[in-house]
């Protein structure tokens, strides 16, 4: 740490605050860049950074070498992607839920399948490194293992699909420790429309609310990354505990059908919920947007118009090696949280980054191990230290301990449900 930074920090420290003396005038003096850094730094280590969305374990699954195997993919050593033990370490994560993400869209197996195998890849890890990982199924869970040192590991599902249409494998997956669930990937299921699919439902059907209202009876967030502007509203109208947005950004700034619109987040403060902000370049930066649009064009031009799908596949990487990605900027996510703030408030924030989960990063944020360097540009844009304890972590944990208390309560007050989607929906839309 330069001389400078330390002694500031120090200065802070002794203090009792981790903010930066602000001018005689009212206007604070923006801290050097080093000075920011150390500050952030030492935030995250008083209280916990909980990232909302992280891919590593289906990176395992389908690691070139050894797929599925815990084992040789090594987290003591360096790995391919964004995430290692020394990496979270060095970027200060107090919690991550791991994403066990199944493909929405596989033809060769039912998905249930899929969904017990990345339970069981991203346990088996999590078991792998106790001296480092700690399984987290409550908020206490999460403090209790900041306090010991250990990175509190949640379980995410991704994909509703995996519950098959019934409540009581969405019950078994909470039993296996889901703690939230995003209702669609990017298909559209029988019972709730996908941001990226066409709307079927106009939102949640029948069945849709049903699993809502199940997913609150067990304590299982409600995840609404990845679902249509419809489908958020209704699960809004049904909720009875806050709800989450895993890995999302503001659409006010990047009109990305995966971002979440301004009339969304003005209903977060009734509902309590958080938008964990999300680092993936095409929905924080505008240039990024148009090229993955340009990209999507020129691969479906390519695949009507080239037969032979070695060949097409042969062309699109000639095009993607020639027209690399823009870059993005940490600036760009600082500015999506600070809309995220602006409409929604301070207390319903929070940081999904999306690591192993994309091929591009923003410049700054490459891997876990910078998440300081989000919070130094918040410190620089002069963010008070309650603001960023509760972005990094603090309203999730608020979060989660509301949909435990509700799911207390609705314990006593209703047994599991066993409404069926044939009895709610009718007949039933797809094979
Ligand atoms: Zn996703």
């Amino acid at each position: 740490m330069p001389v400078r930074a330390a002694i500031l920090l120090f200065a802070s420290l002794s203090t009792g605050s981790l903010l930066m003396p602000a001018a005689a005038d009212g206007q604070a003096s923006a801290p050097s860049a080093d000075a920011a850094l150390a500050h952030a730094r030492a935030l995250l280590r008083s209280t916990p950074l909980i990232d909302g969305h992280n891919d590593l374990p289906w990176e395992i699954r389908r690691a070139k070498d050894h797929p599925l195997d815990v084992a040789a993919y090594d987290l003591r050593r360096p790995t391919p992607k964004h995430t290692d033990l020394a990496r979270l370490e060095a970027g200060e994560v107090g919690a991550q839920f791991w994403s066990i993400y199944i493909d929405g869209e596989m033809k060769d197996s039912g998905y249930a399948r899929v969904q017990l195998e990345q339970f069981d890849i991203a346990r088996r890890m999590i078991a792998r490194y106790p001296d480092h990982l700690s399984l987290a199924l409550t908020a206490d869970d999460i403090e209790r293992a900041f306090r010991k040192k250990r990175l509190a590991s949640l379980l995410g599902m991704e994909g509703g699909h995996a519950i098959e249409n019934s409540l009581g494998v969405l019950r078994s997956y909470y039993a296996l420790g889901a703690r939230y669930m995003t209702l669609t990937h990017n298909v559209t299921l029988d019972w709730a429309d996908a941001a990226l699919d066409s709307a079927r439902h106009a939102g949640l059907t029948e069945f849709g609310k049903e699993v809502v209202r199940e997913m609150n009876r067990l304590g299982m967030l409600v995840d609404l990354s990845h679902v249509s502007p419809g489908t958020m509203s209704d699960v809004l109208d049904v909720a009875e505990a806050p709800v989450i947005f895993s890995h999302s950004s503001a659409r006010a700034l990047v009109d990305h059908p995966r971002n979440v619109p301004d009339s969304i987040l003005a209903r977060l403060p009734k509902n309590g919920g958080v938008v964990m902000v999300t680092f993936v370049p095409q929905f924080v930066s505008i240039e990024c947007k148009v090229w993955e649009d340009t990209g999507d064009s020129v691969r479906k031009a390519l695949r009507a118009s080239v037969p032979d799908t070695a060949e097409a596949r042969r062309q699109w990487e000639q095009w993607e090696a020639a027209h690399p990605p823009p870059s993005s900027t940490v600036a760009q996510v600082a500015d999506h949280i600070e809309h995220v703030r602006q409409v929604a408030g301070v207390d319903h924030i929070g940081i999904g980054s999306d690591f192993d989960g994309v091929d591009y990063t923003p410049v700054g944020l490459e891997d876990v191990s910078k998440f300081p360097n989000l919070f130094a540009e918040l410190i620089r844009r002069g963010w008070s230290d309650a603001d960023l304890k509760k972005l990094a972590g603090q309203n999730l944990l608020r979060v989660l301990r509301h949909a435990e208390a509700t799911a207390a309560r609705l314990q006593k007050e209703r047994e599991p449900s066993t409404k069926t989607i044939e009895q709610l929906d009718g007949a039933r839309t797809t094979s």
